[in-house]
């Protein structure tokens, strides 16, 4: 624990920064004005946010939100907001862990989902926030990197089972970066603000979701290595089955998963 990111005048007003929890605290008014600009709220919508720590996001966003439920695990701060939003109707702050939230059932119909993520569980978040009913659209602050593998192409180094779990059912867009100089205290790497949009038809169904996920998985872990290898591993198969298997699905046996566009992995799953 260190208190070395509290300005002057928050000593005192909040407890010391746990960075096991992630607090890197963003300062600047521009970039977090920018953030709330991202969700392209109309003043009607229910919005959850992740991680709120000291309000600096949520003291925005319970200007613009219709309804606003903020989920923070660290129970000090919970309880500081709780008091500053004792009096504001619309702004309810749960203190739980976000990856132990249905967030369909907390926001209990239609939603918008944004945060300032803790950096040590931003794929869990990612992944959780996928699950049905998805918000309507999502806007993070996540590790440069996790979002240049959000938007990676086939074939590049960052193109990975993340990019492709979210191509699956969403469309991600990286928005602009945001450097650690902005957080109080900064944090090791260089941040950035991404957007997730869910399809209106996603490539799988929510039945597909999890065997999807697992196909994908399996595969990315295996990434250089051909698919007839990589479906005989995953399946059990022999070479004759493999081969019929990858016949099916319009794919060749000696590309490697890595190469494989998200619409290749959903001919893939329908053709098991
Ligand atoms: N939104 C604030 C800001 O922009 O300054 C704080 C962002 S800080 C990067 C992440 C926040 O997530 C911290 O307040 C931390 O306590 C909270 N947090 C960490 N783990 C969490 C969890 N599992 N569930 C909910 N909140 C969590």
């Amino acid at each position: 624990m260190d208190d070395a990111g509290a300005r002057p005048r928050d000593r005192g007003a909040f407890p010391p920064t746990r960075k096991s929890l992630g607090q890197h605290f963003l300062t600047d008014r521009r970039i977090l004005g920018r953030i709330a600009d991202a969700l392209h709220l109309t003043g009607s919508e229910t919005v959850l946010e992740i991680g709120p720590g000291r309000g600096a996001l949520t003291d925005i966003l319970a200007e613009r939100a219709g309804r606003l439920i903020a989920i923070e695990y660290d129970r000090a701060l919970a309880e500081i907001l709780r008091e500053r939003y004792a009096r504001r109707g619309n702004v309810l702050i749960a203190e739980a862990d976000v990856l132990t939230v249905n967030l369909g059932e907390l926001a209990a119909g239609p939603y918008v989902l944004i945060g300032n993520v803790p950096y040590y569980i931003t794929t869990p978040i990612l992944f959780h926030a996928l699950v049905p009913p998805r918000a309507d659209r999502a806007v993070y602050l996540v590790q440069k990197e996790v979002a240049d593998r959000l938007v990676a192409s086939p074939g590049s180094k960052e193109y990975g089972a993340l990019t492709v779990n979210v191509a699956a059912v969403a469309r991600a867009e990286s928005l602009f970066k945001v450097p650690a100089g902005a957080f109080s205290p900064p944090p090791k790497v260089e941040s950035a603000v991404v957007r997730i949009t869910p399809h209106a038809t996603p490539l799988v169904a929510p039945e597909e979701e999890r065997p999807f996920r697992t196909l994908v998985q399996n595969a990315f872990g295996m990434r250089r290595k051909q698919m007839r290898r990589v479906l005989r591993s995953i399946y059990n198969l022999d070479v004759e089955a493999a081969d019929a298997l990858l016949a099916r699905a319009g794919i060749e046996g000696e590309v490697r998963p890595e190469t494989l566009s998200p619409q290749d992995f959903a001919r893939l799953l329908r053709a098991v």
